[in-house]
């Protein structure tokens, strides 16, 4: 397969491949925060996300959400469906954390009465800013009907991997999501659903079981991510 990087993220490579509809995504172990200021690695972490990604895009199929995620030729890559992204980040939110609580000043860990959706404007150099469905339609970033395709599966996701989670004994605090359009043109999810971009905490403990382990070098960051994939898949990774 010829294959060939078009684009090095932060997380992963994309390559492109044989069929020009599909992409080869290669997930990394390297990890960021505070939109690169803070770097590191997170041993065997590409193979862990790409691993449950793949997981929960199976899981979202099964519930009929379209979504990008074709095939896992190897631990640490992934073929999907080429999409033209939508330039936000989608973040849901069921309980104040991070910066929904820095800004509304109040405690993580404040359950929402509601899920909250907020959308910030992909870009590293102005620091990924929040917008809102006014500033989205008058920069034309997506319409008004694929914003509203956007929300009602954002929040149907939000719904299918709260349950889903809740039986691990996890609870899914917030998360971002990316959407794009295929060639025909529908709006169908991409990007990836891992700890990188999900808060995880035990129901029981309010472990934290995700990124913030290594956004604020709480230690056991590769054990964090090893327990999420054992309660998800039951795999246990060595
Ligand atoms: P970042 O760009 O934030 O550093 P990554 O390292 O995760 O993030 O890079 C992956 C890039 O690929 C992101 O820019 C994401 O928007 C993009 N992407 C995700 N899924 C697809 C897809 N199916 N088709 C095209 N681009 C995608
Ligand atoms: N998030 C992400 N990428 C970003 C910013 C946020 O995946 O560039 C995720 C993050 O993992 C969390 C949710 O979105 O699950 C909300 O993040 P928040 O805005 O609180 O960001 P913080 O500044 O605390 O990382």
């Amino acid at each position: 397969m010829e294959k060939k990087a078009i684009y090095e993220g932060k997380a992963k490579i994309m390559y492109t491949t044989d069929d020009p509809d599909v992409l080869l995504v290669y997930y990394k172990d390297d990890a960021t925060a505070g939109n690169g200021a803070k770097k590191g690695t997170i041993e065997n972490k590409g193979i862990m996300n790409n691993k449950m990604s793949a997981f929960f895009f199976d899981l979202l199929a099964k519930e009929g959400i379209k979504h990008h995620y074709i095939s896992m030729p190897s631990d640490r890559e992934m073929l999907v469906k080429k999409l033209e992204i939508v330039p936000l980040e989608v973040i849901i939110r069921n309980v104040a954390a991070g910066s929904l609580a820095k800004r509304l000043g109040l405690k993580e860990g404040t359950p929402m009465s509601c899920p909250v959706i907020e959308f910030c404007y992909k870009s590293d150099e102005l620091g990924d800013p929040m917008v809102n469905r006014y500033h989205i339609r008058a920069m034309k970033l997506a319409t008004d009907e694929e914003m509203e395709t956007i929300e009602s599966m954002s929040l149907k996701i939000n719904d299918i991997l709260t349950k889903f989670l809740k039986e691990k004994n996890v609870d899914l605090i917030d998360f971002k999501l990316e959407f794009g359009r295929d060639k025909n043109g529908d709006i169908i999810l991409g990007d990836e659903i891992s700890p990188d971009n999900c808060r995880f905490w035990d129901s029981t403990t309010h472990e934290k079981l995700d990124k913030d382990r290594f956004r604020r070098d709480l230690g056991n960051v590769e054990d964090a991510y090893k327990e999420m994939l054992h309660r998800l898949t039951g795999e246990s990774f060595k």
